[in-house]
């Protein structure tokens, strides 16, 4: 399937509550043939006014450790578990990540990516296929807001861009 039938399809998409409190479905974006893809948990605010993952604070601190660990963000394939606001932010439900689940499933089948980064503990119910490394690290919300974890943060990311040099070579 391609994504962009894909991206129609969440943006009408009715399976779950979330659409209810939301302006915008937040598909994901980054390129087709993407080796890393960058799972986090929900939209937030900013990325529900704008149809775009990653796109607020959080997003911003990603994409500059990111760049300073020589890492594009514009070659990276960016998404989340599910794809609207949750209701003040809380904690997607176990039924909303299963209705969710088959449009991460499609994402990772098509961009077929070496490497998929789970950003923050509630990422971990990414799909586990067979032929792709997983890495989990801190979310970028808590790596900004605590010494320590940043830290950590950067240390991880660093080892990415290490793993997708080794990858490319
Ligand atoms: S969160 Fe996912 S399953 Fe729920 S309405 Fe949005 S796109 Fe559909």
């Amino acid at each position: 399937m391609a994504l962009e039938d894909l991206n129609w399809q969440i943006y009408d998409c009715k399976k779950c509550r979330l659409w209810q409190g939301a302006k915008h479905g937040v598909p994901g974006e980054g390129p087709l043939n993407a080796t890393v893809m960058l799972v986090g948990q929900n939209p937030g605010a900013d990325e529900d006014e704008t149809g775009r993952p990653f796109v607020g604070r959080a997003g911003k601190f990603l994409t500059k450790i990111l760049t300073e660990n020589g890492i594009k963000r514009e070659d990276v394939f960016i998404t989340n578990i599910v794809k609207h606001i949750s209701p003040q932010n809380r904690k997607p439900y176990p039924d909303e990540v299963a209705a969710c689940m088959p449009y991460l499933n499609t994402q990772i089948s098509v961009i077929k990516p070496k490497i998929i980064v789970l950003l923050g503990a509630s990422a971990k119910d990414t799909p586990r296929l067979e032929g792709i490394e997983y890495m989990q690290v801190i979310h970028p919300s808590a790596a900004m807001r605590f010494n320590k974890m940043g830290i950590k943060f950067r240390e991880q990311i660093a080892e990415l861009a290490k793993r997708i040099k080794a990858i490319s070579n």
